[in-house]
């Protein structure tokens, strides 16, 4: 069945431009120049994929994702005129799925598009590659378990979790050490370079932890 996206951005060039190489995709699509428009016809009918744009007149794309993720889990894609408001926002945790910083390429947001709508929304852990035990804390690929200290457990457990999802460094600390103030950014890329290392042993082919530029990892299921 053809995908149906909606476009929420008030510029109508960048709008059409975005409607021209989504349907060129074979998407069907649908423009909204305003949020509270958006927001009202999303609740009557819901597309398959939003993409959002930040700044829009009357309510911004952080709160009309916000008000989204009450009633729908539809997949998100923000875009932003600053690279600088991407942290902000994954630190909001506004339930986006992807950020896009403008000027983007019409091929580059095609692509995201087709790479977000691939993936599975529940991630079927059960029959994949990993086996997460709470109660153990450990984490098993295959059967065999990853040797694990309890940060790097708390580490990839969660991103195993939310596979796809952005993860800011300052959130990933937040995880793995809530009650520590004195930990660093940096701490974070060590615990994560460790558990590439380890993640390499089972996966040598793949890149499981991708570093998104200038704001933190994300997972991918192999
Ligand atoms: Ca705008």
């Amino acid at each position: 069945m053809t995908k149906r996206i909606a476009i929420v951005e008030d510029e109508p060039e960048l709008a059409e431009l975005m409607r021209d190489y989504l349907q060129q995709a074979g998407y069907r699509t649908r423009i909204f120049d305003n949020g509270a428009t958006a927001l009202a016809a999303f609740r009557q009918d819901r597309p398959d994929f939003i993409v959002l744009d930040l700044m829009l007149p009357g309510m911004d794309g952080v709160m009309l994702c916000r008000e989204l993720r009450a009633f729908s889990d539809v997949p998100v894609m923000m875009v932003t005129a600053r690279v600088e408001e991407v942290d902000r926002l994954i630190g909001l945790e506004t339930g986006a799925d992807d950020y896009l910083c403008k000027p983007f390429s019409p091929r580059e947001l095609v692509a995201r598009v087709k790479a977000i709508l691939r993936r599975p929304r529940q991630p079927e852990l059960e029959g994949a590659e990993f086996r997460i035990d709470k109660q153990g804390r450990r984490v098993e690929v295959r059967g065999l378990a990853i040797d694990l200290t309890p940060t790097e457990f708390l580490l990839l457990s969660t991103l195993i979790e939310h596979p796809g999802q952005i993860f800011s460094r300052a959130k990933l600390l937040d995880i793995a050490c809530p009650d520590d103030l004195d930990v660093t950014d940096r701490a974070v890329d060590s615990h994560i370079k460790n558990l590439r290392k380890k993640l390499a042993e089972f996966f040598p082919e793949a890149d499981l932890i991708q570093s998104v530029y200038g704001v933190g990892y994300r997972f991918e299921l192999p």
